[in-house]
C-alpha cells in the first residue's frame, strides 16, 4: 500500500492511500487534535475525482471538530472517504482501509458513516483497534440513532423555551421532513409529549406505520416546508434550507437531526432576518457523536454517562443563543465562533 501525505494548509495531516492489491483507493483527513484524537466516520461514496473526494473530507473533518467541540467530547476532529461504488465492497478492501486507519496510530478513530455498516467496520477492526460503534454486544457503543434522536428532543424543547418561555410540547406543531432512523424516533418521543406532529418521508411507508401507531399525521414535502408550524424539524438529507425553501417557511424554529441543513453560510443570516431559530444543526445532532465517545473513556461505555452528557445539549443551544444575540450573529456562526473559543482555550 502506497501512503502520500497531502500537505493542506489549516490541517494538521491529511493522507492518501492507494493500494492496487485490494482496489482501496482512500484519504483520511486529520482536522485538529487538540481537544483529543480525531474522530469521524469512514464514508464510502463513488467520486468523480480525488479532488472531490478531498473537498469533502476536508470539510467534514472540520465540521467533526466543531462538533465535538461544542459537545465536549474530547475528541478532535477528522473523517475517512473511500473513493468508490458502495456496490463493489470487499472484504481485502476494508482490510486495507484498517491498514490505513491503523498507520496513523490512534491519532485518527473511524465510525459508520453514509455507505459504510457494522459489519464493515467489524472487517476494518480486525486490522485496527481505532474503531467506535460496533455492536453492543461486543462492549462498543452500537446504533448512535436513538442517542441522537434523544438530544434533537432536548433541543426542540430548548428552542421552544427560548421562543414561547415554556418547553412544555403539548399542542405545538411540528413538521418533521424524514423519519429514518433518527426521525422516526423523534416523532414517536414529540408524541408522547403532547405535541401534535406532521411527517414526510419519500418512503411514504415509514410515516404510514408513525400514524397507526402514533397518530402521527401524513404530509406532503411542501406541507412540512410551508406549513404553520411552531417547528420545521429536517431529519432527511442536508441543503434542505436554502434560498428556495427559506422565504417559504412559516415556522418560528427549525431544529432537527439532518447534517449540513444550510446550503450555505450565508442561509443562517436569512433565517435569522425572518426572525425564524435555527438550532445548529452540529449542536443539537451531537447525540450520537457524545454516545461514541463515552465509549472511549477509561472503564469503557456506560449508557448512563451517555444520557447524562446529552442532557447538556440544551445548554450548549442557549450558549449559542445568548452568543448570536450578543454579537448580533446567526446562530449557525455564534455555534462555529462558540467552537473555536473553546478550541482557541484548549490550545492555550
Ligand atoms: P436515514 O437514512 O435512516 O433516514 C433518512 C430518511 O429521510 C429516510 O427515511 C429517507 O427515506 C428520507 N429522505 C431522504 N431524502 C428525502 C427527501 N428528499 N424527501 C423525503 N424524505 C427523504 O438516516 P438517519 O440516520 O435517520 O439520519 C437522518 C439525518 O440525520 C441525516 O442527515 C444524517 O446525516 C443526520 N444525522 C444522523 C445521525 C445518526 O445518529 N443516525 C447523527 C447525526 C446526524
Amino acid at each position: 500500500m502506497e501512503i502520500t501525505e497531502i500537505p493542506v494548509e489549516g490541517y494538521e495531516k491529511v493522507v492518501r492511500a492507494k493500494d492496487p492489491e485490494s482496489g482501496l483507493h482512500a484519504i483520511i483527513a486529520i482536522h485538529d487534535t487538540t481537544l483529543g484524537p480525531a474522530l469521524g466516520g469512514m464514508r464510502m461514496w463513488p467520486y468523480a475525482s480525488e479532488e472531490e473526494a478531498l473537498t469533502d473530507v476536508l470539510r467534514l473533518a472540520k465540521g467533526m471538530t466543531y462538533k465535538s467541540a461544542v459537545a465536549h467530547t474530547g475528541l478532535g476532529g477528522g473523517k475517512s472517504v473511500i473513493i468508490g461504488d458502495p456496490n463493489e465492497k470487499s472484504e481485502a478492501l476494508f482490510l486495507a482501509m484498517g491498514r490505513f486507519v491503523d498507520s496513523l496510530g490512534g491519532r485518527y478513530i473511524t465510525a459508520e458513516d453514509v455507505n459504510t455498516t457494522i459489519p464493515d467496520l467489524q472487517i476494518v477492526h480486525r486490522e485496527t483497534a481505532h474503531v467506535t460503534g460496533l455492536a453492543r454486544s461486543e462492549g462498543s457503543s452500537g446504533n448512535p440513532s436513538p442517542y441522537t434522536a434523544h438530544g434533537v428532543v432536548l433541543g426542540i424543547e430548548a428552542c421552544v423555551e427560548r421562543v414561547f418561555g415554556s418547553k412544555d410540547l403539548k399542542g405545538r406543531k411540528v413538521a418533521i421532513l424524514g423519519v429514518g432512523a433518527v426521525g422516526s424516533v423523534v416523532a414517536r418521543s414529540l408524541r408522547t409529549k403532547g405535541a401534535e406532529v406532521w411527517a414526510h418521508d419519500m418512503r411514504e411507508d415509514r410515516v404510514v406505520v408513525l400514524h397507526e401507531e402514533t397518530g402521527v399525521r401524513l404530509a406532503s414535502e411542501e406541507e412540512v416546508l410551508t406549513m404553520d408550524a411552531d417547528v420545521f424539524t429536517p431529519c432527511a438529507l442536508g441543503g434542505v434550507l436554502n434560498d428556495e425553501t427559506i422565504p417559504n417557511l412559516r415556522c418560528r424554529i427549525v431544529a432537527g437531526a439532518a447534517n449540513n441543513q444550510l446550503l450555505e453560510d450565508r442561509h443562517g443570516d436569512m433565517l435569522r432576518e425572518r426572525n425564524i431559530l435555527y438550532a445548529p444543526d452540529y449542536v443539537i445532532n451531537a447525540g450520537g457523536i457524545i454516545n461514541v465517545a463515552v465509549e472511549l473513556l477509561p472503564g469503557g461505555y456506560r449508557e448512563e454517562e451517555s444520557y447524562a452528557r446529552i442532557d447538556r445539549i440544551p445548554k450548549a443551544l442557549h450558549e449559542v443563543f445568548d452568543l448570536a444575540e450578543e454579537q448580533g450573529l446567526s446562530t449557525a456562526r455564534a455555534a462555529d465562533m462558540l467552537a473555536e473559543r473553546i478550541l482557541a482555550a484548549g490550545r492555550s
